[in-house]
């Protein structure tokens, strides 16, 4: 318990000077850096709803790799994402945090805007719980862990999350986590916000009863996560949404039997539809998850630092193996001599823009 305490002490006093960093952060507009005559691009990596991303080698780095995501103006501007765009992007610069990638450069031409990321070489989590199943309790709970302290970050921040999911989640070379797609990041500080979004097994009862909701939908998306790491599949599924959503709001589900009792326990109070008895969201925060009995023993400060080593690591062949992804086709950058939406992507700073 001494540990535990010292660890709040020492972790509050971080997110209260994370959250001073972070609002003098955001007070300046972006700052363009690089150009895409910096980089080679090497193949495509993924693609998200709005543009892809590709691995590349930035040349004057020696080489170093990156993760590149190219996103077309007029793309964004159709599916009219342009705030979702800047406020991913900010989130992205903005926060600085061991668990959620950050932002490395970030320039535009003609015809796209260019995000540039390090490279997470593990791939997703989602292709890892897939080939072996489900994660054994230890595994699930190192991982947890770090998921924990993100949210802790982004929440002292004023941000909400809400787009938790093992696709979302890539594994480092070391073995450790790193939270991608920033996309439906909000800030809320003290409100409720009432948009639906997030991915259907995760939503959270209150999202789709479209009540007023806060931080409380993160905490929920934290327990469905733990329970499908820890079996395999989600604890809420049908293949119709509607059922689905069914599902969600009765609260009602089992868990496998070779779950632990601790981790029953721990699922069966974060998966609270009634938000005044949800973990998380009750009078000691994020304090009642972090000391339930299942993460007894769990070195907080020490995955922090990342000083506890990881129950799993990829196994790469070299630094720009890319087995834990997906094979797509070649990417063809179009060109334009006008420079489109120019006017639309001239600001990113966060007043003008109604960012947040
Ligand atoms: P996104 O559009 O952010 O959802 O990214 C689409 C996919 O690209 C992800 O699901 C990952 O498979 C891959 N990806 C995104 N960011 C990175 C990164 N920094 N390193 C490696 N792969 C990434």
């Amino acid at each position: 318990m001494g540990d535990l305490h010292k660890h709040y002490q020492t972790f509050d006093h971080f997110l209260r000077k994370s959250k001073k960093e972070f609002e003098n952060h955001i007070k300046n507009d972006m700052v363009i850096q690089g150009n895409i005559q910096d980089f080679n691009i090497l193949k495509i990596l993924g693609t998200g709803s709005f543009g892809k991303v590709v691995l590349c080698k930035h040349v004057a780095e020696g080489d170093k790799l990156y993760a590149m995501k190219i996103m077309e103006k007029i793309n964004i501007i159709k599916n009219k994402q342009l705030l979702h765009t800047i406020s991913e992007i900010r989130f992205l610069e903005a926060f600085k945090f061991p668990f959620i990638v950050g932002l490395m450069y970030f320039f535009k031409n003609n015809v796209y805007i260019f995000i540039v990321m390090p490279f997470i070489a593990g791939g997703e989590m989602f292709y890892h719980l897939r080939s072996m199943k489900k994660f054994e309790e230890s595994l699930s709970k190192f991982y947890a862990a770090q998921v924990i302290m993100a949210f802790e970050y982004m929440h002292a921040l004023g941000v909400v999350y809400r787009d938790l999911k093992p696709e979302n989640i890539l594994i480092d070379v070391d073995g450790y986590l790193k939270i991608t797609d920033l996309g439906f990041c909000k800030k809320i500080d003290n409100t409720r916000t009432f948009t639906l979004c997030g991915t259907p097994e995760y939503l959270a009862p209150e999202i789709i009863l479209s009540q007023g909701y806060n931080y409380s939908v993160d905490w929920w998306a934290l327990g469905v996560l733990i329970y499908e790491m820890a079996a395999g599949f989600p604890p809420f599924y049908s293949k119709e949404h509607m059922k689905l959503y069914e599902k969600i709001v009765s609260g009602r589900f089992a868990c496998p039997p070779h779950f632990t009792k601790p981790l029953k326990d721990l699922i069966l109070n974060i998966l609270q539809v009634d938000r005044t008895k949800r973990y998380g969201q009750l009078k000691g925060g994020s304090k009642d998850i972090k000391g339930h009995d299942w993460f007894r023993g769990t070195d907080w400060d020490g995955i922090l630092s990342k000083r506890v080593k990881s129950p799993f690591e990829p196994t790469l062949d070299n630094v720009g193996d890319t087995k834990y992804f997906e094979t797509y086709g070649d990417i063809v950058l179009r060109e334009s001599i006008n420079n489109e939406y120019a006017d639309e992507f001239a600001d990113f700073s966060v007043g003008k823009k109604g960012f947040m």
